[in-house]
């Protein structure tokens, strides 16, 4: 079906390819099988923009997380540094109180070994009052370990001998402060840590021990609390490893016995720097450490920071980061969907172009159409300035000699150049803006289709058009050849009358153009009609065949010759330059076709009237010429001397007035401008009215009284003659109503009714009217027709006449002896009187033969009783030779001429030796 069907239609055939509708949930059965084929062969590109949003989200999540990573490293490069900050400022701090102790500490251990008037501490302590609050107590011991002197109420006399502090200073000369490890105090039960000193003799040797117990707690007790936040730890440890103070948080932790800080960070210790290990720290916190040196003291200050409070900004920023990558993702994902549904619908509506095409290349393919897609390029300012070929199929290829492959890219500007191009475009300016455009085009010389005539289509297909081209080289060498078929005459193979209409305007152009005379010789066979009509068609057909053979022998190789028709001929001269070379031409074939024909055996004269016509002169147009022609050769065979005739002037204006006449035919039928006249026939039996014949006039507004000669012809040859035959029938039936209203005889009275209307079937409806509407009897009317009338459609006119007949009304034929009506058929017409022509009337008393023709007619009307009426007698002696042949009526001048109805009133007819007062009264002619 594709096949048949043009580019067109097939665009909008394509509906099982909905364009860009791919998604249509709410109709039934929407995802089809052809959509899901699509799908599967799709599924491939369809991935693309789902990975592609994948690994975008992937990327952003990996940048989040990095991102997020590089804050925990700077937190825990920040908290790493604030540890070291921190413990530097602890170690300072602790260096400073120790400093103090140290001082305070070596002044008694002065004031001790050089003031023995002081020996107690209270002593010492009322003098100086040295002791603060930081300070528990301070006590000394002498050199067996018993305490001598202390602030601490309760402690005097108690022996520290076993003590590590007071056997190492027993042990060991060295002036210097010694911290101890923690130690539980007894009174009150605090932990805390000693700092002694040893006692010397003025003289040397060990003197005792001095000592200050401070609070552990004091040591822990960091000025920069709130730093540490709240799972921070502060830990002061000595280098010999031993915690001497800690605190997590607000908390002071034991350092006898810590809870929290485990005995692998003492071991770790005191030099810790990073995070914290998993087994340092009870309460599993990891912690970022760093460690100082107490300054001028065997301790050091570790800060940690717990990471928690390190990393509690980054919960904050991390969730940040997850609603990012979270609206990220969502947004990748949704992009994923729009852009899968895009490209989906995309993808679906190329394949839909593409099914549409390729299912229009492959459905032409095999036909005889070439197709071509082009498609616009756009210039500066959107402009179109050249097309490129994006599909065509095989055949359409081959249109330029090339295979489909090389054609496509091609374009239209290296493909045509010159006139071509410029034409082209123009037709697709039209398409682009109309949409669409057909037509049989007629390849030029300089083109690189391989065609001679193409149909080529065009359709605008979105901003593409598409061109559909199929070679009908051979259908319009078929239609020429049919063209020359339907020029040429079949049975003399001259050209036909199709040919000289297409082919005389042409002639006269180009005659108008060389300013050359043309001339139109319209020839017409004299007696070929009888040869038709008595020798049959074969001989007919025969007979043309050698005249169109006979004149093309006296032709000059220049003229054209056609048939016109039946047995008329137009011969066309373009070259001659004056009118006696058209006339020599004519006499050619005068005597040529004067030459007797022989065909089976039989020689036939025919003869031929030629009419010439000549361009300029007589007429600019074909149809003129030709007409003119023919009027002319009207005249040639009215002419019994000159078989040829040039159209002249005078015989167009008897033409002119013919033309006139029809025109002016159909207002007088309109303004009644007829009359009738009524011609009596006298019997010749008796001398008496016998009947009267209705002859119309027609009273001319400036002509005057026009006789029936000059009109009837015209309104026959216009169909007016039917509303005359009315008019004139009315006027007869109101005539003889009126007649008879006045009292008057009345005698019937003829009508001629012409053979028109008796072909138009409207005789007897007519004459029934007439007497209908007046009341009258069938024999007042009779009709007059004439031979002619009777020949031409005997069927018809025998019906018409039967029907008449059976109403009583009479027929008569007129002009008898003028036509051809044969025996046989006046026989079966049953006409009631024969009107002898006048023609035979006027030979009565000039020549016997007259007499024996008269005879003859007047016998044979009595065998077929009909009776007889001379039409015409104008004289006494043909009056006279007719009533002694036996001739029952007559009618002509003699008696009188047709009179206006008012005179036919006092009408007395003068027959016998009245002929004389007769003719005077012949006022009418
Ligand atoms: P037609 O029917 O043969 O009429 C006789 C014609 O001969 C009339 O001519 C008449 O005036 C003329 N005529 C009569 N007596 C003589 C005579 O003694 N000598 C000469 N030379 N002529 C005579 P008209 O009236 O000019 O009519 C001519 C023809 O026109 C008629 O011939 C008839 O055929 C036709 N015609 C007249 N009236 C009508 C009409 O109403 N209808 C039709 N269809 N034809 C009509
Ligand atoms: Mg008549
Ligand atoms: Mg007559």
């Amino acid at each position: 079906m594709l096949q048949t069907c043009n580019s067109y239609e097939f665009r909008f055939n394509m509906n099982n390819c909905d364009k860009g509708a791919f998604f249509q949930p709410w109709k039934p059965g929407w995802l089809t099988r052809d959509k899901r084929r699509f799908v599967r062969r799709q599924a491939a590109s369809l991935v693309v923009w789902p990975v592609v949003s994948l690994a975008l989200g992937v990327l952003l999540w990996v940048v989040l997380f990095s991102m997020l990573d590089a804050d925990r490293q700077r937190m825990e490069d920040d908290a790493l540094r604030q540890a070291t900050l921190l413990s530097a400022t602890y170690a300072q701090q602790i260096g400073r109180n120790v400093a103090q102790l140290d001082q305070l500490t070596s002044v008694l251990k002065s004031v001790w070994e050089n003031a023995e008037s002081m020996r107690t501490l209270e002593e010492i302590q009322k003098k100086t009052g040295f002791i603060d609050n930081t300070i528990l107590g301070i006590s000394v011991a002498d050199t067996d370990g018993i305490v001598t002197s202390t602030t601490i109420p309760g402690a005097l006399g108690r022996s520290v001998s076993d003590r590590d502090d007071f056997r190492f200073h027993q042990s060991h000369p060295t002036p210097s402060l010694r911290i101890g490890p923690p130690l539980k105090s007894l009174l009150p039960e605090t932990e805390i840590v000693v700092l002694s000193r040893r006692l010397d003799h003025p003289r040397g040797g060990f003197a005792g021990v001095i000592w200050a117990s401070i609070d552990a707690a004091f040591l822990a007790d960091f000025t920069n609390k709130s730093s540490l936040g709240a799972t921070g730890v502060l830990a002061l440890v000595g280098q010999d490893g031993v915690l001497r103070a800690a605190k997590l948080g607000g908390t002071v932790e034991s350092a006898l016995r810590p809870k929290v800080i485990q005995p692998d960070f003492l071991r770790a210790g005191p030099w810790i720097q990073g995070v914290s290990h998993a087994s340092w720290f009870a309460d599993g916190i990891r912690r970022y450490l760093a460690s100082e040196q107490v300054p001028g003291y065997p301790l050091v200050a570790v800060v940690g920071l717990g990471a928690e409070d390190v990393f509690r900004p980054l919960q904050e920023i991390e969730a940040n980061y997850r609603r990012i990558g979270a609206a990220g993702t969502a947004v990748f994902i949704l992009f994923a969907i729009a852009a899968t549904v895009m490209s989906l619908r995309l993808a679906w509506r190329k394949h839909c172009e593409e099914t549409i095409r390729s299912t229009y290349r492959i459905a032409t393919e095999g036909a005889k159409e070439g197709f071509f897609m082009w498609s616009p390029i756009y210039g500066k300012g959107d402009s179109i300035v050249d097309y490129e070929m994006v599909d065509c199929n095989e055949r359409g290829a081959s249109f330029y000699g090339l295979t489909r492959k090389d054609l496509i890219g091609s374009r239209l500007r290296q493909l045509y150049s010159g006139p071509l191009l410029q034409e082209l475009l123009g037709v697709v300016t039209n398409v682009v803006e109309h949409g669409f455009h057909e037509e049989e085009y007629k390849t030029r010389s300089d083109t690189k289709l391989d065609a001679t005539w193409i149909n080529r289509r065009f359709v605008r297909a979105g901003e593409n058009i598409a061109v559909t081209i199929r070679d009908i080289g051979e259908r319009k060498q078929l239609e020429q050849e049919k063209s020359v078929l339907a020029e040429q005459d079949t049975l003399t193979a001259l050209p036909n009358r199709h040919w000289l209409s297409r082919y005389l305007p042409l002639a006269l152009e180009r005659a108008g153009r060389e300013g050359r005379f043309l001339a139109t010789l319209f020839v017409d066979l004299d007696k070929f009609k009888i040869v038709n009509d008595s020798w049959g068609h074969s001989t007919g057909d025969q007979l043309l065949q050698a005249v169109a053979h006979r004149m093309q022998t006296v032709l000059r190789p220049d003229d054209r010759i056609a048939r016109f028709g039946g047995d008329e001929f137009i011969v066309l001269l373009e070259n001659i330059e004056r009118e006696a070379n058209a006339a020599e031409v004519a006499q050619r074939i005068v005597d040529a076709l004067a030459q007797p024909f022989h065909i089976h055996r039989q020689e036939f004269l025919i003869g031929t009237s030629i009419g010439i016509s000549l361009y300029p002169r007589d007429g600019q147009e074909a149809e003129t010429l030709i007409r003119n022609a023919d009027i002319a050769m009207y005249n040639a065979k009215a002419d019994i001397g000159m078989r040829y005739h040039f159209f002249s002037d005078a015989l167009f204006a008897r033409l002119q007035r013919r033309w006139e006449t029809e025109r002016e035919l159909a207002r007088a039928t309109e303004n009644d401008e007829f009359i009738v006249h009524y011609q009596p026939r006298v019997s010749l039996r008796n001398g008496t009215l016998a009947g009267l014949e209705a002859l119309v006039r027609w009273q001319h507004p400036v002509r005057g009284i026009v006789y029936p000669g000059d009109f009837i012809p015209a309104a026959e040859s216009t169909g007016l003659i039917l509303r005359l035959g009315e008019i004139v029938m009315d006027k007869v039936g109101a005539q003889l109503a009126q007649w008879r209203a006045e009292g008057m005889p009345l005698v019937p009275v003829s009508v001629n009714i012409s053979g028109k209307q008796f072909n138009d079937g409207s005789v007897t409806g007519l004459v029934e009217r007439c007497l209908q509407q007046y009341g009258l009897p069938a024999s007042t009317i009779e009709v007059e027709l004439t031979e002619s009338t009777m020949a031409t459609n005997a069927q018809q006119v025998a019906h018409e006449l039967a029907a008449l007949r059976a109403m009583g009304v009479s027929v008569h034929l007129d002009d008898f002896g003028t036509g051809y009506s044969s025996l046989a058929m006046l026989h079966s017409l049953d006409v009631d009187v024969l009107k002898v022509d006048r023609a035979f009337t006027s030979r009565l008393g000039r020549a016997e033969e007259g007499e024996v023709l008269f005879r003859a007619i007047i016998s044979m009307a009595k065998a077929l009783e009909m009776k007889v009426i001379a039409e015409g007698v104008e004289s006494d002696g043909q009056l006279r030779i007719l009533q002694q042949l036996g001739c029952e009526e007559v009618q002509g001048y003699l008696m009188s001429a047709p009179l206006p109805a008012s005179e036919v009133r006092a009408f007395q007819v003068p027959v016998f030796g009245q002929a004389e007062a007769a003719r005077a009264s012949a006022c009418d002619h």
